[in-house]
């Protein structure tokens, strides 16, 4: 492995992918003085930009503003009478599009000017310390770089026996362009991308099913928090939910069948005729096409091993100036978890050694009330503090006691705060509730700096404002030491 002067390289940087976590790392490398290229084959900005977070919210946005117009009960409790609402759907998706493309245009010229180099192509590795790029023409060019940073991210997961045509049966990549509203949608999963489909889709009027192979809706969020969220995000509106039950096949066209089976038996159970489905069944890494065999690794179901500072792994062992940041490597695949590893790698890369804190870093879903949640799960925590000796606090705090929430009229929601009833320490929060998804970053600063709730209880809140769900939690929790 030659540690040879950096003149003797093309780059000092090379990163493959350019979504979250490639263009923070390009971006902070770039910043610190480092020749970085960045090298991308579809568009700017990954998934996240255009597939992702960023075009999802916006047709949140739009379809959560026609939930709350068309809410006529919730308006009268207000004194406000409204007409029907009217939307157009082409418009609703424009502004995911123009969000869309001044966001990509917006991160292409920051790292534009920051001065990192970007190759249009696709990169894969070609040995040690050395970038192949395929640009569309065909051409081919090999580039030199002391170190390599891959962030080639995911794509979604199609289960065997699902077919798609993009147009009936689809992913959330084309879902994103909303190009029509079916009458009646089956989302399989409910994880939360399918939630938040779920959530535009029906503001906008469709009629949802929504099939979940596991044993109950909602399986990756906290169950309580899941059971009191599906009350209003999936009973309170117009969704039949299915749990337990398998989409075994699915066949495109008009109608679209799904043939649904038990989970447990596989016995048949009925065949759906609907109008469309998407599938929203989890992603998948995108590492097959990186000629990882080049320097010796080997995936993880696809996912690049790394360790904490971002090194990639072979045998446990890191690889020499090798760096994987964001879904590819499958840990908590999401936008600001790419962008904090890329941070890191970039770091460890200067020389600063630095490692992620992956309990400190909050996960939200965007519906309307939103849901999120930071650091260990409630049983994660039992299992810590049964390893540790400590014992497990858990404390409630309801909306329902908070003025902010009640002047809204939207006091449905709950706090879970877990910590260590010896010394305070906040292991975990989730929430269910209006604005969750700001609320719980407050969670997430105290779980970075390992806080005790004995001080965060003395920490003044601003009145009438959601974030005294939080103080409460605290307040009761610091009142429960031992
Ligand atoms: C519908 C939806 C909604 C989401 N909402 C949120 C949200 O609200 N908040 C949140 O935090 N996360 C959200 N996410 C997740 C988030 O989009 C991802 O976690 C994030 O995009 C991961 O970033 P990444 O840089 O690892 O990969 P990606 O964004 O997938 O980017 C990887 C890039 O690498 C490129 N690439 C791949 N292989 C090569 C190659 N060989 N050569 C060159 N280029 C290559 C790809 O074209 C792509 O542009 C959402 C995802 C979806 C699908």
């Amino acid at each position: 492995m030659s540690d040879a002067s950096a003149a003797s390289f093309d780059f000092d940087l090379i990163v493959i992918g350019a979504g979250y976590g490639g263009f923070d790392a390009a971006k902070h490398a770039a910043d610190h003085g480092l020749r970085t290229a960045i090298v991308e084959s579809r568009d700017m900005g990954g998934t996240c930009v255009n597939r992702g977070c960023v075009p999802s919210k916006a047709l949140l946005a739009a379809s959560g503003r026609v939930r709350e117009l068309a809410d006529a009960e919730h308006l009268r409790g207000f004194g406000i009478h409204a007409a029907p609402v009217r939307f157009e759907r082409q418009k609703i998706a424009d502004h995911a599009n123009q969000l869309v493309a001044t966001i990509r245009t917006n991160l292409t010229k920051t790292l534009e000017r920051a001065g990192a180099t970007i190759l249009r192509g696709k990169g894969r590795l070609e040995g040690p310390q050395r970038v192949a790029v395929r640009e569309a023409s065909g051409i081919e060019r090999v580039y030199s770089a002391r170190d390599v940073i891959i962030a080639t991210g995911s794509d979604p997961f199609v289960p065997p026996g699902i077919e798609t045509d993009g147009r009936t049966v689809f992913t959330s990549d084309e879902a994103i362009s909303l190009e029509w509203l079916p009458r009646w949608i089956a989302i399989i999963g409910s994880g939360y991308i399918g939630l938040e489909f779920a959530d535009v889709y029906t503001a906008l009027g469709c009629e949802v099913t929504m099939i979940e192979a596991l044993d109950r809706v909602m399986p990756t969020f906290d169950p309580d928090i899941a059971k009191i969220a599906a009350r209003k995000l999936i009973d309170g509106r117009d969704i039949d939910a299915r749990s337990g039950v398998l989409a075994k096949t699915v066949t495109p066209g008009s109608p679209v069948r799904i043939e649904l089976v038990e989970m447990a038996s596989r016995e048949p159970v009925e065949t759906l005729e609907v109008d469309a489905v998407l599938v929203a069944t989890g992603r998948v890494p995108v590492s097959k096409y990186l000629n990882l065999e080049s320097v010796g690794v080997t995936t993880n179901r696809g996912f690049i091993p790394v360790d904490e500072a971002m090194r990639v792994l072979v045998d446990g062992n890191p690889v020499p100036h090798l760096w994987a940041v964001g879904d590819v490597t499958g840990k908590m695949m999401l936008a600001h978890t790419a962008a904090a590893q890329g941070s890191v790698a970039v770091d460890n890369i200067l020389g600063h050694q630095r490692l992620i804190d992956y309990r400190s870093i909050p996960a939200a879903t965007f519906t309307h009330p939103e849901i999120s949640s930071v650091g260990l799960s409630e049983a994660d925590a039992k299992e810590l503090a049964a390893a540790d000796g400590f014992e497990l606090g858990l404390v409630r705090s309801y909306f329902k006691a908070n003025s902010k929430a009640l002047a809204e009229l939207e006091s449905d929601g709950l706090m879970k705060l877990l910590f260590n009833r010896s010394s305070g320490e906040v292991l975990g929060a989730h929430i269910y509730g209006l604005h969750a998804a700001d609320l719980i970053q407050e969670i997430a600063n105290a779980v970075a700096r390992r806080q005790s709730v004995r001080e965060l209880a003395n920490e003044v809140h601003t009145h009438p404002t959601l974030s005294e769900v939080v103080e409460v939690a605290y307040k009761q929790a610091a009142a429960a030491l031992v």
